[in-house]
């Protein structure tokens, strides 16, 4: 009775996430829940109920659900191995990531959370759906995750400045990349300290906020710390304020004409990352706020960002061909490599962030047949230390019948042409990326890779 019961609570609860409006009125809330830790009975009860609720799908149609982003956390001696206390989860997790996406998975081991404590899950490595994950807090929380948010982020449009740091080599033959790239060294220094001026600014006026305007936060340890003498300040400075960047990989193909696939444009990428992260580690100091690297989401940036890069500089070669710049330090979409091959590259740079980062490969449909080969993949990611790691599948859906799976034109089963495409395009999922988003990022989608493609003896 108790495991039926827990199961419908969960069923419910899915429901709910995936019907009610926030009060604005346009959106569901934003929700994501980390699991996968517990070796309780009552907490393996719940993740089994979460995952089995997961793979059923929400009502009639069996739905994949939306919200809440499920996000499973890989511990060693935990879950990750045959013998571990909660393995049976992780593979009943794996088999939820084929068929719904979700899970993602968060890594606890993550070298980038060290000094958490073992005995306390409230500083297990976890994340937002999104990527968005609190680093270290420098005003005493230490490695706590809850009760924390990022406050305000900043985003560093790469491209641009790289432009502008070689303008004076244009329409001529002759360019010197040692020079472009020093120029571009300094001006990026000089936009990342107008970042954190900005993002000081926005911290303070966020602080002047009245605690009434947003009470159950403050009273109910959603934001912890709250003093009520000192004003939401006391709560708010446990949180992050982040620089984040879009377009590295058309950065440096401006910068060198390669970018971060190759051993040379690896070694500018790290230079670029590393002097982020030291800016960071130090207004970290000097402000006693915990400023952090964050590779920004960008959903619609990444559109009007490129949109208005062509107004100014026009169609450039491998820079500014499509609609949309590649999301933060992440190869470009359209390379065609292995799953192995890009977590190698992506998990070069995943250590420079602290206030969050995502990667994910995509695989075809066939994943569903593959579960053993998933657990390779995800394997794989964790022990390379990629913080938080995400499986894209295709994931359509007959609105007539319910039938989900990769679907052409009209539906296999009832010929139905009324079909919703569900895509990631940031760490959630979206309803049919088609209308949700702009074009820039439906073109991305569009010309992803499939990674699978890649992998020998893989079963379409
Ligand atoms: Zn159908």
């Amino acid at each position: 009775m108790t495991t039926r019961e827990t199961y419908q609570a969960v069923e419910g609860m899915y429901h709910n996430l995936n019907t009610l409006q926030s009060r604005s009125g346009n959106q569901l809330p934003f929700t994501s829940i980390n699991y996968g830790t517990c070796t309780l009975p009552e907490g393996r009860m719940i993740i089994k109920a979460l995952l089995d609720a997961s793979i059923e799908g929400n009502g009639r149609l069996h739905k994949t659900p939306i919200f809440p982003c499920g996000i499973f956390q890989c511990m060693k001696g935990v879950n990750r191995d045959p013998g571990d206390p909660n393995y049976d989860l992780y593979k009943l997790a794996l088999e939820s990531t084929a068929k719904r996406l979700y899970p993602n998975y968060a890594n606890v081991d993550w070298t980038g959370n060290i000094g958490y404590d073992r005995n306390d899950p409230r500083t297990y490595f976890s994340t937002m759906g999104c990527r968005t994950a609190n680093g270290f807090d420098i005003n005493g929380f230490g490695q706590l995750k809850d009760g924390r948010g990022n406050i305000c982020p900043v985003t560093i449009i790469l491209p641009t400045i790289a432009m502008e740091a070689t303008e004076k080599y244009k329409n001529t033959d002759y360019f010197d990349a040692r020079d472009g790239i020093a120029n571009f060294m300094d001006l990026l220094d000089e936009k990342i300290h107008q970042a954190k001026d900005m993002l000081l600014e926005r911290f303070e006026y966020i602080c002047s906020q009245s605690p009434a305007s947003a009470k159950f936060m403050y009273e109910n340890g959603t934001m912890e710390g709250y003093i009520p003498e000192e004003g939401i300040r006391s709560a708010l400075k446990h949180g992050t304020i982040v620089i984040g960047q879009l377009g590295l990989a058309e950065c440096l193909q401006i910068l060198i004409k390669t970018d971060h696939t190759t051993e040379e444009g690896m070694k500018l990428a790290k230079r670029i990352e590393q002097l982020f992260k030291d800016r960071c580690a130090e207004f970290k100091q000097d402000y006693k706020l915990n400023f952090g690297v964050y590779y920004t989401p960008a959903e619609n940036l990444c559109y009007t960002a490129m949109t208005r890069f062509k107004a100014k500089y026009g169609e450039i070669p491998n820079v500014s061909e499509n609609d949309f710049f590649t999301n933060s330090m992440h190869v470009p979409v359209w390379k065609e490599m292995s799953p192995f091959d890009k977590i190698d590259i992506e998990s070069q740079l995943t250590g420079y962030s602290s206030a969050g980062c995502i990667t994910y490969v995509e695989l075809d449909s066939g994943v569903k047949n593959n579960i053993e080969a998933l657990e390779t993949i995800v394997n794989y990611a964790m022990d390379k230390d990629i913080p938080y790691f995400a499986i894209n599948v295709p994931n359509d859906m007959c609105t007539n019948c319910g039938y989900t799976d990769e679907i052409n034109d009209v539906c296999p089963q009832c010929g139905s042409d009324k079909i919703q495409r569900l895509r990631r395009v940031t760490g959630y999922l979206t309803g049919d990326y088609k209308t949700a988003f702009n074009l820039g990022k439906q073109q991305e989608t569009e010309m992803r890779f499939k990674h699978s493609k890649m992998l020998r003896g893989w079963k379409e």
